[in-house]
């Protein structure tokens, strides 16, 4: 099985690069971001309590992010793998996901972190944001809190993985196949 986090501040390309890879390996894509957007979209309880955090470029709480995510592998027992993209963001994400992961015998394969300039991410996420509908990409200050947040929260979980062997640094910049190219030679055979 292959079990692969595709890691990366905001506006890296993780989604874009996600549905690539998905065709070419078989694998379930599973994105926290789409899925908290599902939920608002939905009316549901989830939805309204991640929006408050999301609105302002703040994580949503551990606990809940982690018992969705789970609940989301669950209901795929037959996948052949996954791209988490998105998820792990915080280093207690990253161990809880090992945790699960280890108990199915199923564990992460590796970590393809995509590297971007923080300008060349604001301009992508201020570009996406003409058709995304996400206010969250519309906003600067907000997308200066999400870059913040990451470079705080996030960036360590590299060396989690690191630690373990699993880390590999791909360049972000150039054209969507250029990147796409790199990441299908980083991915373990
Ligand atoms: P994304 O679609 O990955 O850019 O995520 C959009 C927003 O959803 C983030 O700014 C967070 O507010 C929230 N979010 C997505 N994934 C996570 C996660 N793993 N942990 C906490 N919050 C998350």
């Amino acid at each position: 099985m292959l079990n692969i986090v595709l890691f990366g501040p905001p506006g890296a390309g993780k989604g874009t690069q996600s549905s690539f890879l998905v065709e070419s390996y078989g694998l379930v894509h599973l994105s926290t971001g789409d899925i908290f957007r599902t939920n608002i979209k939905g009316g549901t309880e989830l939805g309204k309590m991640a929006q408050s955090f999301m609105d302002q470029g703040q994580l949503v709480p551990d606990d809940v992010t982690i018992r969705m995510l789970e609940s989301e592998v669950n209901q795929h027992s037959d996948a052949g793998g996954f791209i988490f993209d998105g998820f792990p963001r915080t280093t207690a994400q990253a161990e809880a996901l090992d945790v699960f992961l280890n108990e199915r015998g199923t564990p992460i394969s590796c970590m393809l972190s995509l590297d971007v300039e923080e300008e060349e991410l604001k301009a992508r996420l201020l570009n996406r944001a003409k058709t995304s509908g996400r206010p969250d990409d519309a906003n600067p200050a907000v997308i200066q809190k999400r870059i913040d947040v990451y470079n705080a929260e996030t960036a360590p979980v590299a060396s989690h993985y690191a630690t373990q062997g699993k880390f590999t640094g791909v360049d972000g910049m150039g054209s969507v196949e250029e990147i796409t190219d790199r990441l299908r030679m980083a991915i373990p055979a």
